[in-house]
């Protein structure tokens, strides 16, 4: 209050500047108060009070005329602005206009102002001294007064208190509270207005995933404190080496993300190549000089109506690529490699319901005698239906299982699954033959795979010789004494043992010649073109031989065709096993698939004996048996 005299009530009086306004506005309100002479004194009143509080008000309050020219203002927006009430009459109301939004603003004013009569927002104003003030603002079209020369009256209050505390909460929400860096939710807004932008379609952006390769070890060894200092050093490393319109963000623990505005036509790489070189320096932290390194995931965004989430987690497929490379460098995110990482991740978390959705089962494929074509055993297949993956080949899903752990239940289901199938064929009357089961290395190595099988051959009371245990060659020799003790355990149990895939891996002759096994089965790789490939005829004779100097058994396995078969009884292979034969198949079409290849066995022309091959090398006739020269000569061998 800059001047007052005392009232009957003892209220504040109005200021003499403003008791000139006053007297203005009474004399243009001349024909209101005409219009209410018997309330002069009350009209008189209101005056007064209305200009108390225009006066003493703490809200800067405005008014304008019909070309919202100021026509007065109270001591409280002069404080506000820095400005003398006689510099701002006559003038134009300004405001601070900030960015594209604000033309937004001035029409919503003006449409508001017309049809409700009133408006009211956040805005600017520049203080006198040059600071931009956030203040919240009301416009009232003044109906009322449409008699005198005020056409809109402007409260405005200082919001700067909010407005700062506002700025903090923002900060807080995002920022990067340890390296000051924004987080990724300003991130992720700050590319989702990018893309929106229209200007995106001139522009490449990438963005850049990077993960640091060594920081748990920091964080473990020299603890969480030096484990922050990094983080913040390698954060202003980092920012030193992008360009002003670059993005750098922290996403959480070791992970930082980039955005490059414009990466042209290779400006990702570049960047790429300058982050991984300013991270090579070592960094000094409390006295100690420590390496770090950082593997990154590029994506150059091409389609502007991806979601940010989709564009992160190619950029974090991409990075994920660059560590299965070795680490300390970059990869640009790849179509096609990263679509099949998808189906791999789908995959492994489908397996993990498919024994409870019952989506496994076996196929049996039967082993022949070589020269007769008898069945001797069955091998259990493992085979897998998924409703939306259709047939998973088990070369896919099974080195996914070994991978994800998950081989240990499933194969454990296996052999559950062979034996009550073993149980049920006795309780039908089928005539039982072994069945081999395949085993994986870490089942195999797995302490409690032996007490499995042996529960399980008591409880389906079945003779532990119904049983074989298939196992790699590279998984036996993996660890070799484990396996040695392993197979022993397993032999003692009457089970029997069967190396596979035999020729793939790099055996110790040492090492074979101590494992209890009784049969080796050479891998198909070797054996389908020993008709046409000397080398695998000469690898596969070789290994037949072996294992017979060790007392081994031999199976051939992928036999399709008679010539294959023929060239491998010649060289005394033991059995075999192939399409030629028969496919794996399910379980109930096993006992017909026996009686077919037992009848055709016993067409057989070749005696069971074995002998010093001279067999015919020229095709001879469709049917699946052999034409040893004695047969053909009709005497008998
Ligand atoms: P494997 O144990 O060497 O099984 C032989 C594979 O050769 C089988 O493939 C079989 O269908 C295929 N095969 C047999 N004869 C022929 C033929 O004449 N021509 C051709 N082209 N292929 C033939 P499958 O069933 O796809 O199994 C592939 C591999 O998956 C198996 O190789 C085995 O390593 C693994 N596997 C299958 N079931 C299981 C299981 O229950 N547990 C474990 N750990 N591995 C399994
Ligand atoms: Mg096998
Ligand atoms: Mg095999």
């Amino acid at each position: 209050m800059r001047s007052t005299d005392s009232s009957t009530h003892g209220e504040s009086e109005p200021t003499l500047e403003t008791d000139a306004y006053l007297n203005r506005a009474n004399r243009d309100c001349t024909d209101t108060e005409r219009r209410s002479q018997p309330q002069a004194g009350l009209s008189r009143k209101h005056l007064r009070l209305a200009l108390a509080l225009f006066d003493l008000s703490k809200e800067g309050i405005v008014f304008l005329d019909e070309n919202n020219l100021v026509q007065e203002v109270n001591p409280a927006y002069e404080e506000m602005t820095g400005y003398d009430r006689k510099d701002l009459i006559g003038r134009p109301l300004r405001l601070l206009s900030l960015g594209s939004q604000y033309a937004e603003m001035f029409k919503k004013m003006g449409s508001d102002i017309r049809e409700h009569g009133h408006w009211q927002g956040e805005a600017w104003k520049r203080h006198r001294d040059g600071r931009h003030i956030p203040v919240r603002m009301s416009l009232t079209l003044a109906r009322e007064q449409r008699d005198m020369d005020i056409n809109l009256v402007a409260v405005f209050n200082d919001i700067s208190l909010q407005h700062e505390t506002k700025q903090q909460l923002h900060q807080m929400a995002y920022r990067d509270a340890l390296t000051g860096l924004p987080n990724r939710a300003c991130f992720y807004q700050h590319v989702e207005r990018l893309l929106l932008d229209k200007s995106f379609l001139d522009i490449t952006p990438s963005i850049l995933m990077i993960d640091l390769d060594e920081f748990k070890e920091v964080n473990d060894s020299l603890g969480h404190g030096v484990g922050d200092l990094l983080l913040k050093q390698v954060a202003l490393r980092m920012k030193s080496c992008l360009r002003s319109n670059d993005m750098i963000s922290r996403f959480g623990g070791d992970e930082f993300m980039v955005l490059i505005e414009d990466s042209g036509r290779d400006n990702h790489t570049l960047v790429a190549d300058k982050l991984l070189s300013v991270l090579q320096r070592p960094f000094k932290l409390e006295g100690n000089d420590v390496h770090v390194r950082a593997s990154m995931g590029i994506y150059k965004i091409e389609d502007g109506a991806e979601n940010i989430e989709t564009l992160v987690q190619k950029a974090d497929i991409a990075m994920y690529q660059a560590k299965n490379q070795g680490k300390s460098c970059y990869r640009l995110y790849d179509r096609v490699e990263s679509s099949f990482a998808r189906r791999k991740a789908a995959l492994i978390s489908a397996l993990h319901q498919a024994i409870g959705l019952n989506q496994l089962y076996l196929n049996y494929q039967v082993q022949v005698q070589a020269f007769s074509g008898k069945p001797i055993g069955l091998e259990a297949l493992l085979r897998w239906t998924h409703p939306e993956f259709g047939n998973v080949p088990p070369d896919e899903f099974i080195p996914l299982a070994e991978s994800s752990g998950l081989i240990l239940p499933i194969g454990e289901w296996v052999i559950h699954a062979a034996c009550r199938q073993l149980a049920l064929w006795q309780a039908q009357g089928v005539p039982l033959l072994p069945v081999a089961v395949n085993v994986s290395a870490d089942q195999f190595y797995d302490d409690g795979l032996v007490a499995i099988i042996i529960k399980l051959l008591a409880d389906t009371r079945l003779s532990p010789s119904l049983l074989e245990i298939e196992i790699t060659e590279s998984a036996a020799m993996s660890n070799p004494e484990k396996t040695i003790a392993q197979l022993h355990t397993l032999r003692d149990a009457g089970v029997s043992i069967a190396i596979d895939d035999f020729g793939t891996g790099y055996s110790s002759l040492g090492y074979l010649k101590k494992l209890p096994v009784s049969k080796l089965k050479v891998d198909r790789s070797f054996v389908k073109d020993i008709v046409t490939d000397s080398d695998d005829l000469a690898i596969t004779s070789a290994v037949i031989k072996l294992a017979h100097t060790m007392n081994l058994k031999v199976v051939a396995e992928g036999v399709e065709d008679e010539q294959v078969q023929r060239l491998l009884v010649e060289q005394g292979c033991d059995f075999i096993q192939g399409y030629l034969f028969s496919k794996p198949v399910a379980a109930d079409k096993i006992p017909t698939t026996l009686r077919r290849l037992r009848d055709q066995a016993r067409e057989m022309v070749v005696p069971p004996a074995r002998r010093e091959p001279h067999w015919c090398l020229k095709p001879c006739g469709k049917k699946p048996y052999l034409t040893h020269p004695l047969a053909l000569a009709g005497g008998k061998p």
